[in-house]
């Protein structure tokens, strides 16, 4: 196939959600160039794809990219529509390039930078920013005989609304905020069964996104300064007791088992032998790095995961991954925390890029 001749930029960002969003706010007040390429048709990352009823755990101040607030909501916590409208909003505000839909391949080495490739079109870069998020990259645990179940099987991200499970035997797996969030609703039209690995920790009821994140930043702040502290309970991925998964505490159905032995045709296997017939299993088990178009360039670990320091990547130091997760910055993964690894790696690159000023590369 033949390609154009690549663009060139002093930095590409591969990814257009809150994670590249937040991290060109930064590089767009250094003198370099820099674009982002996204698989998406529009704006809004992830959350083009979250369930309809999806709702934030943090009201829209405290769910904010840098520079500008989130537009307030009237009632409760924001939609998953209100966010995608700030980040479109957000794009136009700072004019942001992003050319989409771009779904990037592979990344490799030239000579004074990377080369960035995607079906038909290239581009060289001194720098390249992963920001590709998790989303598309679903993870699903091996249980045995599973291509022997003749039920439907789906995953919290291909998950849309309860309305279809009506009436079914509907088997949710994993004791996260999905699990807890997609029980809640399909428990109201369908017979379910909860299977987490160990009991769910719920937080307290008056406990939100505000409080996990206060409390990741008392994490940062002691690491930086070589302390360890001892926090209550409440990691980023602990229940959020939003009103649906209370309502549904009320109804008696937050009870959970622990997991099944196997699969049979029919349904699942129980650890006593006994067997449940099931129609459905929605896996609520989360997600791994969207990182396929590295695999040529990087080692990448069996978490899916790539060696960093801070975000720069140990073994190629013009790659950069922002926003997987705490292993790329302290709550980097959430709207409000990316901001301040967005910060200090766009000032990285731009010092990177001033200690490197002709390379005979791109740029
Ligand atoms: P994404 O939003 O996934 O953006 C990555 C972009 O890169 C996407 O557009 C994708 O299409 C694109 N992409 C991927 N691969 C390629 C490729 N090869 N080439 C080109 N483009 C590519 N966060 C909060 O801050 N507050 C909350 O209250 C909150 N609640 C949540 C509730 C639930 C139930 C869930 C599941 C998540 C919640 N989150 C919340 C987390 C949030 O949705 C994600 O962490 C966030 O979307 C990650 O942002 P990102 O920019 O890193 O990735």
């Amino acid at each position: 196939m033949s390609r154009s001749q690549p663009d060139r930029f002093d930095v590409v960002i591969i990814g257009a959600g809150q994670a590249a969003l937040a991290t060109a706010y930064f590089l767009r007040r250094t003198p370099f160039s820099f674009v982002m390429l996204d698989a998406q048709e529009g704006p809004g990352g992830a959350w083009r794809h979250g369930w309809n009823s999806l709702r934030l755990f943090s009201p829209a101040t405290w769910s904010s990219l840098p520079g500008w607030m989130m537009p307030p909501t009237q009632d409760g916590y924001p939609s998953r529509n209100h966010v995608i409208d700030y980040l479109d909003r957000y794009e136009q505000r700072y004019g942001l390039e992003v050319v989409r839909p771009v779904r990037v391949t592979a990344v490799e080495r030239i000579q004074g930078g990377l080369r960035v490739s995607a079906a038909d079109r290239q581009w060289e870069a001194r720098v390249v920013v992963s920001a590709t998020g998790t989303w598309s990259n679903p993870y699903i645990p091996r249980y045995p005989d599973a291509a022997l179940f003749a039920g439907q099987q789906l995953h919290s991200a291909h998950y849309v609304e309860a309305r279809p499970f009506a009436g079914k035997n509907v088997l949710v797996v994993g004791g996260g905020n999905s699990g807890a969030q997609i029980l809640a609703e399909v428990s109201r039209v369908a017979r379910t069964t909860w299977v987490t690995p160990q009991a769910p920790l719920f937080l307290p009821d008056e406990v939100d996104g505000r409080v996990l994140f206060e409390r990741a930043t008392e994490r940062w702040k002691a690491q930086q300064q070589g302390r360890v502290i001892d926090q209550p309970v409440g990691g980023l991925g602990d229940i959020v007791m939003v009103p649906p998964v209370v309502e549904a505490r009320e109804r008696g159905v937050l009870q959970s088992v622990r997991p099944f032995e196997r699969f049979s045709r029919n349904g699942v296997i129980w650890a006593n032998g006994s067997e449940s017939l099931v129609d459905v299993v929605i896996w609520c088990t989360g997600f791994r790095p969207a990182l396929q178009h590295l695999e040529t360039l990087v080692p990448i670990d069996r978490e899916g995961r790539v060696e960093v320091q801070g975000t720069r990547s140990i073994q190629e130091p013009r790659l950069r991954l922002v926003g997987y997760g705490e292993w790329t910055g302290s709550a980097s993964a959430t709207l409000i925390g990316v901001t301040r690894t967005a910060r200090s790696t766009a000032s990285e690159i731009a010092a990177f890029l001033s200690a490197h000023p002709t390379d005979n590369g791109p740029g």
